[in-house]
């Protein structure tokens, strides 16, 4: 075959090379043949990486159906031990027969509230499609979860799970979009009122509100997908991250977050505040980015602060809490969860452990956001790098996210180009590198740069410190456990002065 160079530079100078018109015939033949081809291979790879992300979809969507099982497991282990137990040492904590019974309620008002948010989630992909096929060919990573080990450290500071291949680079999804509102959270339930966690008034019992345990069937309809006999094996890393969320959901959208919130969001949003004081009287607000949005609490509160805020986030795990919170909550403390009942360490009393937690803390829809408020799913790197964002933000917003980089050089550097001249990078957080001591896994890059090298790189981007300070805070800690991880966080505040590249 002729190289497609060759013929490119015969079709576009004409003038340059001699050619009878059967030749030129021919060739032209020969560049659609080509323009065919590669049309074929993009439809391939597009259908590829689809197929990947409905597989990395389904893993997760497994997990969180998973959760009863694994929770049950748990507590089947917890059941056995006690059997051991003499019977003089079991009539010392004659009360623990009963835990275990509060505990399976416990686990069946999470599912409720799990399964509910599954039910509301549209797959932004087909998830029928079977793709283990295609993928051997090829250099994407088929399994890319597998990767991913669990670092002791995130997991017992609750470092939110990496799900490193959500290709879910789509359009942003604006949060208030009317395909979500359609769809009615209080769908029909096979529960009777008083099954139902919402507006449970038994607040400080988690006896009250018996689920039935089998809470999913009468759900699946509509879902093929929730269907449980499509579920796939889920490994224990896939169980601690339902977990992780579930400790997220305090966080961000209850009550019991608020002192966190107050750590960590307060100091960031005073800083917004008193960065773009006129911000009402402009006639567009302005922008603000959060990469790695979480639950998106921070995001809201940017956007009813008076910005143009949007969330980025790369975790299904997140993004299908996130969108079911946002978009469907419609009374604060609509749902019960029981954050605190997957660890028995660390409790002062089994009350505190098994008490409930009622979410959102505040009904979103109804918090003042400011128009254009959106999440937008996918890598930031991938996405933000884009020609179409540079230069287009005022304010680029990270909280707990700088260090979960491969490279965070390249994190600094998509900062930069992304703000406009005179924007602003808000920073707090550890630098706990989510991919340092990846263990086994020789080739995952991680680049772990010191606070001051960090700074260093920065002021290469054209960044230039205003203020700097640490703040002591705790992440997604149980604030009733006797063991509160505590981080003494970078806070600051840089301003792209120029646009400088290394
Ligand atoms: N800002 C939130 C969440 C911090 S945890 C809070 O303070 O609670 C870090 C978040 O970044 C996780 O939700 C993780 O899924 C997300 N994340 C990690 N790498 C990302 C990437 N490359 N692009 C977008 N989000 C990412």
């Amino acid at each position: 075959m002729i190289p497609s160079s060759g013929i490119t530079e015969t079709a576009t100078a004409p003038g340059t090379v001699t050619s009878t018109s059967t030749e030129n015939e021919r060739i032209e033949m020969t560049r659609e043949v080509d323009e065919e081809e590669e049309e074929e291979k993009i439809r391939r790879q597009k259908k590829l990486e689809e197929a990947l992300e409905a597989k990395s979809l389904r893993r997760i969507i497994s997990a969180y159906l998973n959760y009863p099982e694994a929770a049950e497991e748990d507590l089947n282990k917890w059941e056995r031990s006690y059997r051991k137990l003499s019977p003089a040492h079991k009539a010392l904590v004659p009360h623990y027969a009963l835990k275990f019974q509060r505990l399976r309620r416990c686990i069946s008002t999470n599912s409720y509230f799990i399964f509910n948010m599954l039910q509301a989630f549209e797959p932004p992909v087909d998830l029928s499609q079977d793709l283990d096929d295609g993928c051997e060919d090829t250099n994407l990573d088929c399994a890319p979860h597998e990767k991913y080990i669990l670092d002791e450290r995130h997991d017992s500071s609750c470092q939110p799970a990496l799900t490193n291949n959500c290709r879910h680079k789509e359009e942003s999804k604006r949060i208030h979009d009317s395909e979500f509102q359609k769809k009615e959270a209080n769908d029909p339930s096979p529960m009777n009122h008083s099954e139902d966690p919402r507006n449970n008034d038994e607040r400080n019992d988690c006896d009250g509100g018996h689920l039935n345990h089998d809470h999913g069937n009468a759900s699946v309809s509509s879902h093929d997908w929730l269907d449980p006999s499509l579920q796939t094996h889920v490994p224990l890393v896939d169980v601690d991250k339902v977990r992780c969320i579930i400790r997220n959901i305090v966080r961000d959208w209850a009550a019991e977050g608020q002192r966190e919130r107050d750590q960590c969001y307060k100091p960031i949003l005073d800083e917004l505040d008193s960065l773009f004081p006129d911000r009402q009287k402009k006639s567009t607000p302005p922008s603000c980015l959060v990469p790695g949005a979480g639950l998106g609490r921070l995001a809201l509160e940017i956007s009813c602060l008076g910005f143009i805020s949007q969330g980025n986030e790369f975790s299904y795990y997140m993004m299908i809490c996130s969108s079911f919170i946002l978009n469907y909550a419609q009374v604060p403390n609509e749902w019960t969860i029981y954050p605190w009942i997957h660890s028995n360490c660390n409790s002062l009393s089994d009350n505190d452990q098994l008490r409930p937690v009622s979410i959102p803390d505040i009904h979103p829809a109804s918090a003042g956001i400011t128009e254009g408020f959106s999440m937008c799913g996918g890598d930031f790197v991938e996405v933000y790098n884009e020609s179409c964002q540079a230069g287009m933000w005022d304010a680029v917003v990270t909280c707990f996210f700088i260090d979960t980089a491969h490279n965070i050089i390249e994190y600094i550097e998509t900062i930069s180009k992304i703000l406009k001249d005179g924007g602003v990078w808000i920073n707090l957080g550890p630098l706990l590198y989510h991919f340092a001591d990846t263990y086994g896994l020789g080739n995952e890059m991680s680049i772990e740069l010191s606070l001051e090298d960090v700074k260093r790189v920065a002021s290469q981007y054209g960044f230039e410190i205003e203020k700097e300070r640490t703040i002591e805070t705790t992440y997604t800690t149980n604030p009733r456990s006797m063991m509160q991880n505590r981080y003494y966080a970078a806070f600051w505040t840089m301003r792209k002065k120029c646009a400088k590249t290394t």
